[in-house]
């Protein structure tokens, strides 16, 4: 019986991990860079943790959760994202005890149960932030300057930020009942979504993907021309720290969020290549989460990425991301030869070179060609007549040209080659 894999789900094989291994440097590098730590979460939770954090009346917690019941008969579920989790754990480990911003980044699988199609999985990556702690508007520049710095050393060109603030609890209310009754005089034109929002949650009326709702959300009344003293200067803080470090972005006035505990600023970085606007990350402040699962009041900051729609877009061509090439690759030819070129292999590593070896034992050249398959730097090629002679040949495979090398002289020359930048005499 031939099993394969679940629908929705996939392998992600070497030749395409490389690119994952990449981005993740890259993202741990950066995040180490601001201050932020790994934190490294449970794949499965209560149940509760998710339905009460993402809101039971949405469409993650009524149809795409993987829920089951243990064998104790507890009501488990596979992480649709990550934030709950760190808000559990900030509480449970009462990372606010000494008070200070607690700075986390994680990484790994989630998990929703969404209509398999192109670029869609069940089993998804996302790469996350949160800031835990402080409403200062530092924070807020600080994680969307620390993303456009990700996404300018993965090489992405056509993305923008764009942000938004969507007020506090003192000025969302007001700003809620008169978008309410703007939109009353449009319910027959707007889509049958739109006329459920109107009631439950009537901001995403402004982000519909629906043309026609597009065009009338236009002309509805906006959040940032309803906030508050507070949350305006709270705002242009936020915009003067993103032009003091020249971090380009628009202000995106129709840029809402689904749940309720957002607040204030909420950002989006879009993909612009190819025309199409694809939001590639999203996020922004969360002030009210850890109160509602009984944790001290705790200002947040952060955002989550998918890493397939993000490596889709990253243009890998010519970058050399890969890590797994070989330094060398040991062709041996001859049963001395073999043994000698194990030892050899081991010896290599153990002096911090990269080394594969062929296990097969064929002619020359097909030894050579996964010596050419491998990516390797350099070909070692370990002959009766080499051991005999006490020396190796070693083919540059980029240069193509070889040279004997006295055996004992080996490793200091093998180092030196691959110091050395290589001339074109
Ligand atoms: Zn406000
Ligand atoms: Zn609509």
């Amino acid at each position: 019986m031939k099993i394969q894999s679940i629908r929705g789900v996939k392998d992600i094989l070497p030749g395409e991990i490389e690119k994952w291994q990449w981005v993740e440097k890259i993202a741990r590098n950066v995040f180490h860079k601001y201050g932020f730590k790994e934190i490294r979460l449970p794949i499965f939770e209560k149940t509760q943790l998710f339905s009460r954090s993402i809101g039971e009346a949405t469409d993650i917690v009524e149809k795409e959760m993987y829920t089951f019941t243990d064998r104790s008969g507890e009501q488990i579920t596979l992480r649709p994202e990550g934030t709950a989790s760190v808000v559990r754990a900030y509480i449970e480990h009462k990372m606010y005890n000494p008070p200070s911003v607690v700075k986390v980044y994680y990484l790994g699988p989630m998990f929703r149960y969404e209509r398999p199609q192109a670029g869609r999985f069940r089993q998804f990556y996302q790469i996350g932030i949160e800031a835990m702690g402080t409403d200062n508007p530092v924070i807020d520049a600080e994680v969307m300057t620390l993303l456009v710095e990700f996404f300018r050393q993965l090489g992405l060109k056509d993305v923008e930020l764009q942000i938004n603030s969507l007020g506090c609890v003192d000025c969302r209310p007001k700003y809620r009942e008169v978008l309410k009754t703007a939109i009353q005089g449009h319910l027959d034109e707007l889509c049958e979504n739109c006329n459920q929002r109107y009631e439950r949650n009537p901001l995403r009326v402004l982000d519909c993907k629906v043309e026609r709702d597009r065009q009338i959300a236009k002309d509805l009344p906006k959040t940032c021309d309803h906030l508050c003293e507070t949350c305006k200067t709270n705002f242009t803080q936020v915009q003067t720290l993103l032009d003091s470090t020249e971090t380009p972005y628009s202000l995106s006035p129709l840029l809402v969020r689904g749940l309720d505990y957002y607040s204030r600023t909420t950002f989006e970085v879009v993909s612009t290549g190819l025309g199409a606007q694809n939001a590639i990350c999203g996020g922004g402040r969360y002030d009210s989460l850890v109160e509602e699962f009984e944790g001290p009041s705790t200002p947040c900051f952060g955002f989550a990425l998918g890493m397939e729609r993000l490596i889709s877009v990253i243009p890998f061509e010519g970058k050399n991301y890969s890590e797994s090439r070989p330094d060398i690759f040991i062709v041996s030819l001859g049963d001395e030869a073999k043994s000698r070129s194990f030892k050899l292999a081991h010896q290599l590593r153990k002096e911090g070179f990269t080394v594969d070896q062929d296990y097969d034992g064929g002619s020359m050249k097909s030894q050579m060609r996964k010596a050419n398959k491998s990516l390797s730097r350099f070909a070692l090629i370990v002959g009766e007549n080499e051991i005999a002679a006490g020396i190796y040949l070693m083919k540059d495979m980029e240069a193509g040209s070889q040279e004997e090398v006295p055996a004992e002289n080996f490793i200091p020359t093998l180092k030196d080659r691959l110091t050395t930048p290589k001339n074109n005499t």
